[in-house]
């Protein structure tokens, strides 16, 4: 079953896709993820994507969509997670247009709930390795040693959209224009509400349940 992980920014996708990616075998598809990759090898899109996401802005839906389609064209027949799309009701509608022409769907779209005061406690926190990309916090699972990351000693610093003007902008992006897309999947049937405030192992085994 293909998956769709929604949620605000904070909500714990991205712990809950590499967990489903380990245990499952699922493909990842994170459009932040993708967006990074394409910033740190200096492609024209990720030069272009640069400017929305230092702001905390959303990159334009037709460069976004463009980009998933081709991931999706490459993903072949594995069962995969997005994660962070689609993050508007244009880019839904695109994503029906693109699961169809594969003749595919998602199976179920997982919402994760929690609340703002712990949202901003989770991005304030959080640091990435530059290198691999794990992520950290500072109070929560600082690396053993400060600054650099456990797997793979690269420098553990601060998303540059993790400062608190992008934080603000990000959680304010999706409440004006995000969360109204979970009633689309609502009216769909396809929701399953959990409460995301909680360790990811329970996180996830809830997860699982839905999924099964
Ligand atoms: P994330 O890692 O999912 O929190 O995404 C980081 C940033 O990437 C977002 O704040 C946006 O600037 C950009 N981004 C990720 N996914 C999308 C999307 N579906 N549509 C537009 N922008 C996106």
């Amino acid at each position: 079953m293909n998956i769709l992980l929604f949620g605000p920014p904070g909500a714990g996708k991205g712990t809950q896709a590499a967990l489903l990616t380990q245990n499952k075998g699922m493909l990842h598809i994170s459009t932040g993820d993708l967006f990074r990759n394409n910033i740190k090898n200096k492609t024209p899109l990720g030069l272009e994507a640069q400017g929305y996401m230092s702001k905390g802005e959303l990159v334009p839906d037709q460069l976004t969509i463009n980009m998933v389609d081709d991931v999706l064209k490459s993903a072949g027949s594995k069962p995969f997670i997005l994660d962070g799309f689609p993050r508007t009701k244009n880019q839904a509608l695109a994503l029906e247009t693109l699961l169809e022409k594969r003749k595919t769907s998602i199976g179920k779209v997982v919402f994760l709930n929690v609340d703002n005061s712990l949202l901003m406690a989770r991005l304030t926190g959080r640091r990435v390795c530059k290198k691999c990309g794990a992520v950290y916090h500072i109070k929560n699972s600082p690396p053993k040693k400060d600054g650099i990351c456990d797997s793979c000693g690269g420098e553990v610093v601060l998303r540059p959209d993790d400062s608190d003007e992008a934080i603000e902008k990000r959680l304010s992006v999706y409440e004006e224009t995000t969360r109204p897309v979970k009633d689309y999947y609502r009216d769909k049937n396809l929701l399953a509400e959990i409460d995301g405030s909680e360790s990811s192992e329970k996180v996830f085994k809830k997860i699982e349940k839905v999924i099964c």
